[in-house]
């Protein structure tokens, strides 16, 4: 696998200037960087001038703190989990506070320590539901807290009701607050200036894929051929003998399956690459081998391309019925990373 640093920085620098000078950008680094590798891909933000990072969890943060030191800000979506204390205490890490419960276990265990407070206003996942924030307001405010953020449950379709909805129950649970506020992730910045407040979210984006269309890429992934056969009319590729020769043909088998994201499902209908050429998957996915034809190349590859610049994360993600968070986040467990750039 190949990590693009500058190509990442680039996506960071877009989906930047897509909100005013006002606005900070922050980035989301949860699940190891959405599958690249957090260090490489904090670091490299870092150099390019991001001072917030968001994790899902504070193991996650601990991560990021180790890697930055203290001069990021690291905010943690999950809030102030039982157990979490010594984590947000010791490394400074910023807990969104989702509950009633988590904001006085936060002011108990760790009086005058930062915290934020996260909203629902309507996807049901985490987050204060609006009868309970107004009758903690006055109590949270006093504590000063520094930020105060909700999550669009559909901003990937731009024309969905559920977007303005939920920018106005959002304005309204907040109005005066005299708090940054963040609304938007990846889908919100693009839904335009109204939705971006103080404070922006990227996470998918970043790393090349939808619903930023105009993304870089910024992951390739080059597969080994470990062998390579010929074989006659009639002969069958694979498990379960899925698919059968109708002709002579040359399979090249390459060393990566479903344990390595490479999901099953997506079999049928995903090529790889030599070069432009397009290699059509031949027969099952296995855990560790992908069985593909090369008989219309000229010569043996030492490796085919399954996600490059002419397959993106979105392409694989159509073939196996999925979205490209899944892809990126799946890929790699065992894949050796190398970072160009940053
Ligand atoms: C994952 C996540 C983000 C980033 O979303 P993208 O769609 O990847 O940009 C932002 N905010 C919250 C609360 C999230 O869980």
């Amino acid at each position: 696998m190949t990590v693009d640093l500058d190509a990442l920085v680039s996506n960071w620098r877009s989906l930047d200037s897509a909100s005013s000078d006002t606005t900070e950008t922050g980035a989301v680094v949860k699940a190891n960087g959405y599958g690249l590798g957090v260090q490489p891909v904090v670091r490299a933000l870092a150099k390019a001038g991001v001072k917030r990072f968001f994790v899902a969890a504070a193991e996650e943060g601990a991560a990021v703190r180790e890697t930055l030191g203290p001069n990021v800000e690291i905010n943690v979506f999950s809030g102030h989990m039982r157990g979490d204390t010594d984590m947000i205490g010791d490394l400074n890490l910023i807990p969104m506070i989702n509950s009633t419960d988590q904001l006085l276990r936060h002011v108990e265990a760790l009086p005058g320590h930062g915290f934020g407070i996260q909203l629902d206003t309507g996807m049901n996942r985490l987050g204060l539901e609006p009868e309970e924030w107004l009758s903690i307001r006055d109590f949270a405010l006093d504590l000063d807290p520094t930020l105060i953020m909700s999550h669009l449950a559909c901003a990937d379709e731009p024309d969905h009701p559920m977007n303005l909805h939920q920018l106005a129950l959002f304005t309204d649970l907040t109005e005066g607050v005299g708090v940054p506020r963040s609304l938007a992730a990846t889908g919100g910045i693009l839904l335009g200036p109204e939705f971006h407040f103080d404070v922006t979210r990227p996470g998918v984006g970043l790393y090349g894929g939808l619903p930023f269309a105009e993304a870089s890429p910024v992951v390739r992934l080059d597969l080994p051929v470990i062998q390579v056969r010929e074989i006659a009319a009639g002969e069958t590729v694979g498990y379960g003998n899925t698919w059968t020769a109708d002709e002579p043909a040359v399979i090249a088998t390459v060393a990566a399956g479903y344990a390595d994201g490479i999901h099953r499902i997506m079999g049928p209908k995903t090529v790889l690459f030599s070069g432009d050429t397009p290699c059509p998957v031949r027969g099952r996915i296995s855990m560790d081998m992908i069985g593909v034809e090369i008989t219309h190349l000229d010569e043996v590859p030492q490796g085919l391309t399954i996600l490059g610049p002419q397959q993106g994360v979105d392409v694989l993600a159509d073939n196996a019925g999925t979205i490209g968070y899944e892809i990126l986040t799946s890929l790699g467990g065992r894949t050796a990373r190398r970072y160009k750039g940053g």
